[in-house]
Order: structure tokens, then sequence, then C-alpha cells
């Protein structure tokens, strides 16, 4: 499948991009994860998105583009994809239209995950992140902790609340959401590629998806 996954920070994007892989050998792509990634490994692409990352703005399109032009055309997306965090912008998915033109690759649709802004709010500050780049396992600490307090399961690396997750950067991702890649529905919408899933749960959004593909 090759899906588009919108909706706010905390919306669940993650955990639903994980739960479609296992269908079909889909490859998740998180822009975010890459560029976590890229900063702990200490790369040009990471110093230069850390300090936007920190403070909860965007990372300059430029950038953006040029991680995913590459990254679209690596083998494991032959299967298909879905996209998780990206695009975030308007100029972002203009973009990303011209580069699947040029890749003669086309989608299935775009998924937009509805969710009340204060589950989202609430759910950020209990998130907790595995700091493996590698893993980047997802709990949070009421709903969902891991079995041993501040470890990974997967993996046994320590987990963390990432840098961005302060109520203060929390609040500042949220608007920068509303402003910049909330109007990127209706840029789907009228291509006629959307479809809204409200709901809080990922199962019932991984059902939504499956049964709108017919699988
Ligand atoms: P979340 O969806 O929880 O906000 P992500 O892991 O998707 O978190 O992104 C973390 C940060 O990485 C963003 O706040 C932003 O700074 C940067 N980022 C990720 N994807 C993009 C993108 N497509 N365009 C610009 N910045 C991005
Ligand atoms: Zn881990």
């Amino acid at each position: 499948m090759k899906i588009i996954l919108l909706g706010a920070p905390g919306a669940g994007k993650g955990t639903v991009a994980k739960q479609l892989t296992q269908l079909d050998g889909s490859v998740q792509i998180s822009t975010g994860d890459i560029l976590r990634g890229a900063v702990q490994a200490g790369s040009e692409l990471g110093k230069e998105a850390k300090g936007y990352m920190d403070r909860g703005d965007l990372v300059p399109d430029s950038l953006i583009m040029g991680i995913m032009e590459a990254r679209l055309q690596e083998d494991d997306c032959e299967k298909g994809f879905l996209l998780d965090g990206f695009p975030r912008t308007i100029p972002q998915a203009e973009a990303l239209t011209e580069l699947l033109a040029k890749l003669d690759i086309s989608l299935d649709m775009v998924v937009n995950i509805d969710v009340p802004r204060d589950v989202i709010f609430d759910r950020l500050c209990t998130r907790r992140t595995c700091e493996n780049t590698k893993c980047q396992a997802i709990y949070n600490v009421k709903s969902m902790p891991p079995k041993k307090e501040g470890i990974c399961d997967k993996c046994g690396s320590p987990i963390v609340q990432r840098a961005d997750e302060t109520q203060e950067a929390i609040a500042h991702r949220l608007d920068t959401y509303n402003e910049k890649t909330a109007p990127l529905a209706g840029f789907y919408e009228k291509k006629g590629l959307l479809k809204t899933i409200t709901g809080t749960s990922s199962d019932a959004v991984v059902n939504g998806i499956k049964k709108e593909l017919g699988i």
C-alpha cells in the first residue's frame, strides 16, 4: 500500500504505520525518526535540523525534500510505504506530487487521523520514546508503560521524554500543526484522495484503513 498518514502530533500516526507494515511488508517512513537519527549521529543534516526540532518548529522544506527524494528511491519502497509525518506543509505536498509523478508512483489514499486536541495534549505529555535510534519504540507512562520502568521492552535501552515534549514545545507543535499542516486535508480532499478516520484507538484506525483498501 502507498499511503500518507496525516494527523496532529500524537494522533497515533507512528503506531498505526507500524501496524500497517505487518500487513503487506510496506515500509514506514517517518521523517521525524530519520531526523532524530541524524541528530544523534551528529551528521550535517542533524546539526541543521536540531534547533528547529527542539523548539517544536518545522525543519525547512528543502532539507525534508532532499531526504524524501532519496528515501523513496530505495529498494524497500517497492512493496509500498506509509508516510508518517510527511508532507507537513503545502509546499512539501506540492513537491511530493511532482516527485511521485517523476518516479511514476501513485498513492492509494491519504488518511487523516482525527483526534481531539485535549486527548492529544495529554498523550504527548505522557509519551516516552526509546532512545536507541534504531528502535525508537513508543511507550506511554499511563496507558502503555514498559515492563520494567524506564527500559525499552524491545531493545533494553533507556526510554526518555523527547526534547520537544515539554509542555511549552508541545503547545507550539500543535499550533504549528494547525497553521501549516491541517490545510493538507483540503489539499488532498480536492484530489479525491482523502479519507478522514476519527478514532482514539490505533486498532480502530487500522481497521478503517483495511476496510477502505478491501483487505
Ligand atoms: P510529531 O509528529 O510527534 O510532532 P515527528 O517525529 O513527526 O513528531 O517530528 C518531530 C520534529 O521533526 C518536528 O517537530 C519537526 O521539527 C521535524 N519534522 C519531522 N517531519 C517534518 C517535515 N515533514 N517537515 C518539517 N519538519 C519535520
Ligand atoms: Zn528500544
